[in-house]
């Protein structure tokens, strides 16, 4: 069975962002705010200095529920508990010591610990002062968001709504993006049981020749190959073969 894209891209579900000691609850709000544009919704706060809070709620603005969900830890252990992965975002540019990685790169590493079936948890620091050193060295990885070098850091929900929306190109947003599809897609065993039919129905047509197959079906196979085929595609796709079919059993009967 090929690879499928969900296989292969961010799962929302075993992704959480960690914020450690934010002291302004406003930015706590934000970042539940920033999160659930992009279908995310983990959100865990280590000791934060002012929380709950009215401005939190009122900055959370809709996304009141990420913000409830929010698992308030009292050590940074309790908030990495179960993950295999760790990464901290970090306001200051490349450092030699230590792996950094670009946003990008960051969600291309979270969908590969996904795909080995890792939990993976994103860092990001105080206002004031960022992540501590101990902090860093607890992530496998830093990420850097390139920005101005002289003016590098950006507000922590900003962060925090730049690493989400990259999570979500790299496929955070599934079941968001699936919004609109009254349908699921089609597993693949529905998708070979249409391709035995497509070839059966080929060769009722005689558009398919048995004994010289050449290499039809792989082209075909191909084909739909590009596309990630719905249910209810497959099922007008075969209900197109059957009439087909049906036209030419009644041509053969003339
Ligand atoms: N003065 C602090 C800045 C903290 S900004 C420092 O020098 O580290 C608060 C948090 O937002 C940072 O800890 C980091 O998690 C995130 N952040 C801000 N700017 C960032 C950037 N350019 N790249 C990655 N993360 C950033």
């Amino acid at each position: 069975m090929p690879v499928s894209d969900e296989s292969s891209g961010v799962d929302a579900r075993r992704l959480r962002f960690v914020l450690v000691e934010p002291s302004h609850p406003g930015n706590i709000g934000a970042a539940a705010r920033a999160m659930k544009t992009m279908g995310l919704s983990r959100l865990y706060l280590v000791s934060p200095e002012n929380y709950p809070n009215a401005e939190a709620t009122a900055r959370a603005s809709g996304a009141d529920d990420v913000l409830a969900a929010a698992q308030v830890c009292s050590t940074l252990d309790e908030a990495l508990a179960g993950c295999s992965m760790v990464l901290g975002t970090s306001a200051r540019p490349r450092n030699l010591e230590w792996p950094t990685l670009e946003p990008r790169a960051c969600a291309a590493q979270v969908a590969e610990e996904h795909a080995g079936g890792g939990e993976v948890a994103l860092l990001f620091g105080r206002e004031r002062s960022g992540l501590t050193n101990a902090e860093l060295e607890r992530c496998q990885f830093r990420v850097h968001i390139p920005s101005n070098p002289e003016y590098s850091s950006l507000n922590l929900a900003a962060a925090v709504q730049i690493l989400a929306y990259e999570m979500a190109l790299a496929g955070g947003v599934q079941e968001r993006s699936d919004v609109g599809f009254e349908d699921d897609p089609a597993e693949q065993v529905e998708v070979e049981r249409f391709f035995e039919h497509l070839q059966r129905a080929l060769v009722e047509i005689d558009f398919l020749d048995p004994d010289n197959p050449r290499q039809l079906m792989r082209r075909l196979r191909r084909l739909f190959g590009r596309t990630r085929l719905l249910t209810t595609e497959v099922n007008i796709l075969r209900g197109i073969l059957s009439a087909a079919q049906r036209q030419a059993k009644l041509a053969r009967e003339r």
